[in-house]
C-alpha cells in the first residue's frame, strides 16, 4: 500500500511563449522515427487487447454522445514496445496513423490505458491529412503554409478528456479495480490534508510502485494547458453568462470543436465574447490567449 505517497510538483511543465516558433512535424519524418521504434514491437497480450477495448468502446461513445461517427480502432496500427526499446514518450504520427505506445501496462496499469486512450484521440480525430505538412489532428492544424495553429489547446482539450475517462470509465473498471482504489485512497488523504494542496487530488491519474512500498504519484498531462484552459472557461463563462448555464456546456464547445474538427461555432463564441481579433491569439497559442483576454498578465 501506498504509506507515503510523493507528489510530483504539479507546475513542471513552462507554456511556451510564442506556439509559432515551433519547428513543423512533417509526416514522413514522423513515420520514419515510428518505423524505428516498431522495430521493438511485441504480440500484444489478451490483457493489451483488453484495454484497447476498453478505449476503443470508450473513444466511440464519446463520438456518439457528441452526435459524430466514429470508426473502430485498427488494433494493428497500435504499436506496443519491449523493454529493449530505445526511451521514449508515446506518440501518434500522421503519416501511417500510427500509435507508438512503450509497455508500462506492468508498472501501471492506469497510466498506460490513459496514455493509449490520449494518442487514440489523436488517432480518431485526424480530419484531414493533405501532404507531408498539411494536416488537421483535432483541432491541431498544420499548414503549408509554415504555421502550426491550435496545438497547445488540441492537447490541453484532450488531456482534459483523459481526467473524464478515469472517471467515467477506468476507476469502475474490474481490469483497473486494486489501482483504481489505491489512487481514490491517496486522493482521499490528499483532500483531507492542508487545503491548499487539495486540487492536487483532481490531478492524481495513476500510481508507479517504487522501492520500500512507497508509490510515485502521476498527474493527467499537460497540467499547465489544462490549467490555462480552465482559466478560459471561466472567463468566458463570465463574460457569456446568459448563454451558458454551467462551465460543462462551456467545455463541451470546445470539445466538439476538437472531436469534429469544426470550429465555426467554437470562434463564434470566442469572438462575441472577446472581439475578433481573440481567435486568431487563440490559435497561435494558449498565453498569447491569456495575455490578450486579461489586462493584467496571469501567472501560469
Ligand atoms: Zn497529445
Amino acid at each position: 500500500m501506498a504509506e507515503k505517497p510523493k507528489l510530483e510538483s504539479p507546475s513542471v511543465e513552462p507554456l511556451p511563449s510564442n506556439a509559432l516558433k515551433k519547428e513543423q512535424k512533417h509526416s514522413l519524418e514522423l513515420s520514419t522515427r515510428a518505423s524505428e521504434f516498431i522495430r521493438y514491437e511485441i504480440n500484444k497480450s489478451p490483457e493489451h487487447e483488453r484495454i484497447l477495448d476498453i478505449i476503443n468502446d470508450a473513444t466511440n461513445r464519446l463520438f456518439k454522445q457528441y452526435g459524430l461517427k466514429s470508426k473502430d480502432q485498427d488494433y494493428n496500427s497500435v504499436h506496443i514496445l519491449s523493454s529493449e526499446a530505445p526511451q521514449t514518450k508515446p506518440f501518434f504520427e500522421t503519416g501511417r496513423g500510427d500509435i507508438i505506445m512503450p509497455d508500462i501496462s506492468n508498472q501501471s496499469k492506469l497510466l498506460f490505458a490513459e496514455q493509449l486512450f490520449h494518442e487514440t484521440m489523436h488517432q480518431k480525430t485526424v480530419h484531414r491529412h493533405d501532404g507531408p505538412y498539411s494536416y488537421q489532428v483535432g483541432l491541431m492544424e498544420q499548414n503549408d503554409s509554415s504555421e502550426i495553429y491550435f496545438e497547445e489547446l488540441n492537447e490541453a482539450i484532450t488531456a482534459e478528456l483523459e481526467k473524464i475517462f478515469y472517471q467515467n470509465v477506468l476507476r469502475t473498471e474490474p481490469l483497473f479495480k486494486k489501482e483504481a482504489a489505491l489512487v481514490e485512497e491517496i486522493k482521499d488523504k490528499i483532500k483531507q490534508g492542508p487545503e491548499e494542496d487539495r486540487w492536487i487530488s483532481d490531478e492524481v491519474c495513476a500510481t508507479i510502485p517504487e522501492k520500500d512500498e512507497i508509490h510515485k504519484i502521476k498527474q493527467f498531462s499537460y497540467p499547465n494547458r489544462r490549467r490555462a484552459l480552465r482559466i478560459i472557461i471561466d472567463r468566458l463563462c463570465e463574460k457569456q453568462s446568459e448563454y451558458f448555464n454551467n462551465r460543462e456546456e462551456a467545455m463541451d464547445i470546445f470539445f466538439k470543436a476538437m472531436l469534429s474538427g469544426d470550429t465555426e461555432k467554437l470562434k463564434k463564441i470566442i469572438e462575441s465574447a472577446f472581439g475578433e481579433e481573440a481567435y486568431q491569439k487563440l490559435q497561435r497559442g494558449l498565453r498569447e490567449f491569456l495575455d490578450f483576454i486579461f489586462e493584467e498578465k496571469k501567472t501560469i
